[in-house]
């Protein structure tokens, strides 16, 4: 019998290779007036180009980094108050969406006090400037989703508010063509770790399972081939759809304990953020595996979770990514798994894991 649940959505989603070029049609859809670009280096020629054709883009921050820091938050904020803008558009990874989400959001509040709602020592205004996101990496589904992760200095934090919600989603796999390969796999295998954690997050119902089963299918069947050939449109549209769904999936059932793994480790060890989660995900399935863990896999077209766990390490290491604590240098075991078990996201995970297991799993990672 089918669990009751509640499911929302209300993000307006654009899918298609070449959808982009439409950008003109949406703003005057939408009855934007002015707006401005936030986006990081590999995108900044282009937008310029956007910015040359569409009247209403006013102005671009284009410094955007991995990481994205709070001062470029505030500086796109600002960009858009003297611009009189009502929207602010993020193009390129969950970083640079994220700077956009969270710029919109103070821009109707006080720039002033940028740290402090950063620090939850103010509440967020209760609305923000319009938010379009536009991913150019498969990963984070950060276009559909209320989370902004923004980094001050070292520190890093994940704010989850409804301000956040972006209210278009514009995905166009064509801007993912120029992903590098070692992106391209980080990336995908963050994907797959939002559809593997929103299943079996503690808090996945029905609508978040089917999306997530999907992706899960999809990622195993193209992520190899979008890293192999970057030119591969096909595996490149299925990567998007996939990560797409993969956010649909998580917004609602948040993640669970690789992502709380991989905030310690993308602080303290400077691992990007889908390798961080990759890091240990083939690790949690062979911890969570369950009935319903089993029937996603044979949904997926696997045997079961031995064979899912395989197909993760298998593709952390055709890419070259980070396999033990060897390839982290001088580790501090002890705070790594202080920090880990520490993190609010750990609660959601459907097995609890105690200081033991996760010195176990982390010694014990295969190479
Ligand atoms: P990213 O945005 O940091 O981009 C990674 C690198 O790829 C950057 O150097 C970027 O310039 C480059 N890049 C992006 N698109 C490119 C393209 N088309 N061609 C060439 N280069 C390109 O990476 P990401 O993995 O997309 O985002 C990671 C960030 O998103 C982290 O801060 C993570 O914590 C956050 N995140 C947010 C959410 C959310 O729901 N808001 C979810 C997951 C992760």
């Amino acid at each position: 019998m089918t669990d009751s649940f509640v499911y929302s959505q209300p993000v307006k989603i654009y899918f298609g290779q070449g959808k982009f070029s439409h950008l003109d049609e949406i703003l005057s859809e939408l009855k934007v007036n002015s707006a401005v670009i936030a986006c990081g280096r590999h995108f900044a020629p282009e937008a310029q180009r956007i910015m040359d054709e569409i009247p209403q883009i006013k102005g671009i921050f284009s410094r955007v980094e991995a990481n994205p820091q709070l001062s470029g938050a505030l500086e796109t904020a600002e960009l858009a108050l003297s611009a009189g803008a009502d929207t602010i558009i993020g193009i390129g990874g969950g970083s640079s969406m994220d700077t956009a989400k969270f710029a919109a959001a103070i821009a109707c509040g006080d720039t002033a006090d940028c740290e402090k709602y950063y620090h939850a020592e103010k509440p967020f205004p209760d609305r923000s400037l319009r938010i379009i996101a536009v991913p150019t990496t498969a990963g984070t589904g950060s276009e559909v989703t209320q989370v902004s992760v923004m980094s001050n200095g070292t520190e890093k934090r994940t704010i989850n508010n409804p301000v956040f919600m972006p209210d278009v989603a514009l995905v166009d796999p064509v801007l993912s063509s120029s992903v590098p390969p070692k992106t391209t796999m980080i990336t995908g295998l963050d994907a797959l770790a939002h559809a593997l954690e929103g299943f079996w997050s503690i808090y996945h119902q029905p609508v978040s399972d089917l999306m997530a089963t999907e992706s899960v299918r999809i990622i195993l069947s193209v992520l190899e081939k979008a890293y192999l050939d970057g030119t591969d449109m096909e595996a490149r549209t299925d990567m998007a759809y996939a990560a797409l769904l993969g956010g649909l999936s998580f917004a609602r059932s948040k993640t669970a304990a690789s992502h709380a793994c991989s905030y310690p480790l993308s602080e303290d060890y400077h691992m990007p953020h889908g390798e961080a989660c990759a890091f240990t995900l083939d690790s949690f399935v062979k911890i969570n595996a369950d009935e319903r863990l089993e029937e996603l896999c044979r949904k997926a077209g696997l045997e079961g979770t031995a064979e899912l766990a395989s197909k993760i390490h298998a593709l952390k290491k055709l890419a070259g990514l980070k396999m033990s604590l060897a390839d982290l240098g001088d580790v501090d075991l002890d705070k790594l798994c202080r920090d880990c078990l520490a993190h609010p996201l750990m609660a959601n995970n459907p097995v609890s894991p105690d200081d033991e297991m996760l010195r176990s799993m982390f010694l014990n990672l295969e190479t």
